[in-house]
């Protein structure tokens, strides 16, 4: 686009072929996980109550959770939304890069998320709620921590499912979903849900969900309770695409794992296609955490929003800053370069 901006008051800087950017915003994170693949699954809930057990190792951990949100902000994320973390970590770091005694990117804490027994990350990153009055409870704690947003795990993972073709088996009844995000609002609070099936989707946005994490092939039905509910999608190529696309004997996955990461990679990328058909904003997040996704290739995913996608680039940088910034809540504060607009 030919630049024709009247520049008369204003001072030239020439960036010798550099690009100038505003920071990137990646939605979906979770800061207690550096990535690297394991041989086995591993039992997280073990590893987490070891972890949790002592005040030694909560702090060598909470050092590990510092070490690697400064890792997201090295690698140009200046923004990083959590979705299901160890504690109250994540509100903690907020609050110590706020007051600038930690070096990070400014953080939406959800802490730990809710789930229910045998559910997604019930344990480690989620708790497991075994009734209504048990997920009110873990609102109520998250709301004492002063939470910024509130995480749900409806369906299972790539990896919790045991048969093929049941990735993303729902595992929250419905009316646990409508009772926490009907508190949740009252209160001020936004819900975001980790969903991997169709009947997740549903569920969870007719009973109230406001952002679909991950998501999943997507009916005309659902496309409309998206838009009656106001929801967004918030696309994750990078975990699903392992298990999709690298050869087994390089994930370690099982040929079900396998099948399934398919299935869950193909209903991601065909969500997001068929959100921004129908005009249901898109933002991205890596999902960091999951194997094979470190604290600081967040770029990899407006790739793979490119590539898979096939959105142009410009569009993947504009999702991944001002789309991102403005769905967030905080378009006053970053997502765009403009006058009297904080650095980051
Ligand atoms: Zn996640």
């Amino acid at each position: 686009m030919p630049d024709t901006a009247d520049l008369s008051g204003y001072t030239k800087i020439d960036l010798k072929g550099h690009y100038i950017l505003p920071g990137l915003i990646n939605m979906h994170v979770h800061l207690a996980g550096s990535g690297k693949p394991q041989k086995k699954q591993r039992d997280n809930e073990k590893l987490v109550n070891t972890i949790m057990s002592t005040s030694l190792t909560r702090a060598i951990a909470y050092r590990m959770v510092a070490g690697f949100a400064k890792d997201e902000l090295l690698s140009g994320v200046t923004t990083i939304r959590t979705v299901g973390g160890l504690g109250d970590f994540d509100t903690r770091l907020r609050d110590e890069i706020k007051a600038g005694s930690k070096i990070g990117p400014r953080i939406l804490a959800s802490n730990q998320g809710i789930s229910v027994p045998g559910g997604h990350m019930a344990g480690s990153v989620a708790v497991a709620a075994s009734s209504i009055p048990d997920a009110l409870s873990q609102l109520k704690k998250s709301k004492q921590e002063k939470v910024d947003l509130i995480k749900l795990m409806i369906t299972g993972g790539v990896l919790d499912a045991k048969e093929k073709g049941v990735p993303g088996e729902l595992k929250m009844p419905p009316e646990m979903v409508r009772a926490v995000c009907e508190k949740a609002h009252a209160d001020g609070y936004l819900v975001a849900a980790h969903v991997e099936s169709p009947e997740g989707v549903r569920v969870a946005l007719e009973n109230g969900v406001d952002s679909i994490e991950h998501g999943a092939k997507l009916t005309d039905e659902m496309i409309n309770l998206f838009k009656e509910r106001g929801a967004f999608l918030c696309t994750t190529i990078s975990p699903a695409l392992p298990y999709a696309l690298f050869d087994r004997s390089i994930t370690n996955a099982t040929e079900v794992e396998q099948y399934n990461g398919n299935v869950v990679f193909e209903g991601i990328i065909a969500c997001a296609k068929a959100a921004l058909a129908n005009d249901i904003p898109v933002v991205l997040g890596n999902d960091v955490g999951c194997p094979w996704i470190t604290q600081y290739d967040f770029w990899r995913e407006l790739y793979y929003f490119h590539k898979y996608v096939g959105v142009s680039n410009s569009f993947a940088l504009y999702t991944a800053t001002k789309r991102s910034a403005e769905l967030a809540g905080i378009g006053s504060l970053t997502g765009s370069i403009e006058k009297a607009k904080p650095q980051t």
